[in-house]
């Protein structure tokens, strides 16, 4: 079967990267995690202090540009890449809430996404990719085979970030959670720079009812649909 492009997009937290990583791994394919790019430069300028805590100032970053590579590094045992900052594994350090607070501030800006955009074509450019993010399927690959856009209520989305940070040993609140994605959703939707949007041919999966496996069997058979329909 011919190898194709996946490009899953859709709000904060709705499990795309739980999807995309299962996908790729039963597909056999590269998985990318667009959005931990994005967290990885917020770390970068969050260090340099290029940005505050609390996301009011964004200094200078584009003269900052060719002073940080954003790359990825292969884990065996997990089975995927994990992000790396000038060649630092930041995988676990990019997750905290801290991050996720002023990353929005980081990816609206046009130089960023553009520099992150060349890394994004490159690396699927093989297809026989699985990517995840929010503008996967509308500018990185308008041309994906198989696009998904996904969706689920915000207080089930909240609870399951909740529980993955709280796993992870983080210190937070649900309200806290949910005004982050509440406000990360707004940035990513109303920002002039690529902004999240349900791409036309993109199949709609709302999960808020589904289980993990109905969502992997409804992907894994259209994904197996358009290899063969490329096929012929
Ligand atoms: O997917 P994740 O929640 O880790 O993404 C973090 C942030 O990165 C998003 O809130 C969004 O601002 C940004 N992002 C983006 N374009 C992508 C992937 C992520 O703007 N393709």
């Amino acid at each position: 079967m011919k190898k194709i492009t996946v490009a899953i997009d859709g709000f904060s937290s709705c499990g795309k990267s739980t999807l995309a990583k299962e996908l790729a791994k039963r597909l056999s394919y590269s998985y990318v995690d667009t959005g931990a790019m994005f967290r990885a430069v917020a770390l970068y300028c969050l260090r340099n202090g290029l940005i505050k805590e609390d996301g009011t100032k964004v200094y200078k970053i584009k003269q900052f540009l060719d002073e940080f590579q954003i790359g990825f590094e292969f884990n065996e045992k997990k089975g995927h890449g994990e992000v790396t900052l000038n060649g630092e594994n930041v995988e676990e350090e990019i997750r905290s809430l801290k991050i996720s607070r002023i990353v929005t501030k980081i990816s609206g800006i046009k130089e960023v996404r553009e520099k992150l955009l060349v890394i994004q074509k490159k690396i699927g450019s093989d297809k026989g990719v699985v990517l995840d993010g929010r503008d996967i399927g509308t500018v990185v690959f308008p041309d994906a085979e198989l696009k998904i856009f996904m969706t689920a209520e915000t207080t089930v989305r909240a609870k399951r970030r909740l529980n993955e940070l709280k796993g992870k040993g983080h210190k937070v609140t649900l309200e806290e959670v949910q005004e982050n994605l509440r406000l990360r959703d707004y940035d990513d939707t109303n920002r002039e720079e690529s902004p999240l949007k349900q791409a036309e041919d993109a199949v709609v999966i709302d999960n808020t009812n589904l289980t993990k496996r109905d969502q992997i069997s409804m992907v894994v058979a259209l994904a197996k649909e358009r290899m063969v329909e490329e096929k012929l």
